[in-house]
């Protein structure tokens, strides 16, 4: 079996090696670019939003690299990314691809077990000696990059040359998907903060903080949201993503972080009662715990024609006002321009400057939920 799954930030570091740990070949497409892009676009109804245009373009590359199995996670929820896997698979076969389409879903579990129990030749205790370590290596790579980032995020603000912080991490990725065992693993990830305490700084001891909310795949992926954590960083601005990959896989994946949600949920309520979709009642919260927290700014990021997406605005703008905290709302499609959406954020980030009268309170911006020893 080869399998293809669609890409999302660095969410394959830890995918990738789950998959071939319980025995499948995986074939992990190129980085997503504007070419991939133009591919989906041609490809997909013109109303649908750019996640589902650009992950298409990435499955076609999949199936013309050998995937014969393409992976979705899928489900029946408020918004249409419940039934992507399903839309883009009909699209694909109507173009003559052949695969098969295996489902990640709540209620397709025991197909999903049936899975993993042909790979490993119907042995179950392979099948579960096996499922073992790929979750516990998939744990600590994802980890890895989540810490990873986190400093990086932290230390491009105050770095003389943003070349080196970026120049670090990208070091540190390969490291993390070379490393082939948990305790490998766990020493890199202790060695972080050293390495990237290391970076030459610039002098600076504080920088505006901004929170980034909005729809998952435009938050995490940094094809579609013009790389947008690190251009903040390159101006001297420490971004906080309420989602990344590794949160992704925790929340979505494996339902961890109910106390967030929770306290999401009762800080947003008067605000928004349902969640409809597109993280409208996280963003919507989020902002209203980073107005708490003392953070400069809010940017909320989500596609072009993302319904939840649009409805949430004049809550988040009500709360923004309510809250006395500056918010950015930007919409992307495959029209949008790089210099029309960077001249937006340093206006923004320059209002944001402005505003800052005194030295900040110390801004508490490592909100893991789940953390491993
Ligand atoms: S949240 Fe918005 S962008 Fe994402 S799948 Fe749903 S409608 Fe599309």
């Amino acid at each position: 079996m080869k399998i293809g799954f669609p890409y999302m930030g660095n969410i394959h570091i830890s995918l990738a090696p789950m998959m071939r740990i319980l025995g499948a070949e995986v074939v992990v497409p190129p980085p997503p670019n504007r070419e991939v892009l133009e591919l989906g676009v041609r490809l997909a109804p013109e109303a649908m939003c750019i996640p589902f245009k650009l992950t298409l373009g990435n499955m076609v590359r999949s199936l013309d690299m050998g995937a014969d199995t393409l992976v979705y996670t899928t489900g029946s929820w408020s918004c249409r990314y419940g039934y992507y896997g399903r839309l883009q698979a009909q699209i694909l076969k109507d173009l003559g691809f052949k695969f098969r389409l295996l489902e990640l879903r709540h209620d397709h579990l025991p197909a999903i077990v049936h899975e993993g129990i042909r790979l490993n030749s119907g042995s179950w205790t392979r099948t579960i000696v096996r499922a073992g370590r790929a979750f516990r290596i998939g744990w600590h790579k994802s980890y890895a990059v989540e810490k990873a980032e986190f400093y990086f995020r932290q230390t491009m603000p105050f770095a003389t040359d943003s070349r080196n912080c970026r120049r670090l991490l990208k070091d540190i990725l390969i490291e993390i998907e070379q490393a082939q065992s948990p305790t490998e693993l766990t020493s890199i990830r202790k060695g972080l903060k050293k390495r990237f305490a290391e970076v030459p700084r610039n002098g600076t001891d504080w920088a505006p903080c901004v929170k980034l909310v909005g729809e998952s795949f435009c938050t995490i992926e940094p094809f579609i949201n013009f790389d947008i954590i690190r251009r903040l960083g390159e101006i001297g601005v420490l971004v906080d993503p309420f989602l990344t990959a590794h949160r992704w896989l925790g929340f979505h994946g494996f339902r961890i972080g109910g106390d967030e949600l929770k306290r999401v949920k009762a800080v947003s309520s008067r605000y928004w009662r349902d969640c409809v979709g597109g993280e409208d009642q996280n963003s919507l919260g989020h902002l209203i715990i980073a107005a708490q927290k003392g953070y400069d700014g809010v940017i909320h990021i989500h596609p072009f024609g993302c319904m939840p997406g649009t409805v949430v605005q004049p809550a988040l703008a009500k709360a923004s006002r309510d809250f006395d905290i500056p918010y950015l709302s930007l919409s992307l499609d495959e029209h949008t321009s790089e210099t029309g959406l960077l001249t937006r954020i340093e206006a923004f980030v320059s209002l944001l400057k402005r505003r800052r009268t005194h030295r900040p309170k110390k801004i508490d911006t490592q909100g893991y939920y789940f953390t491993i020893a």
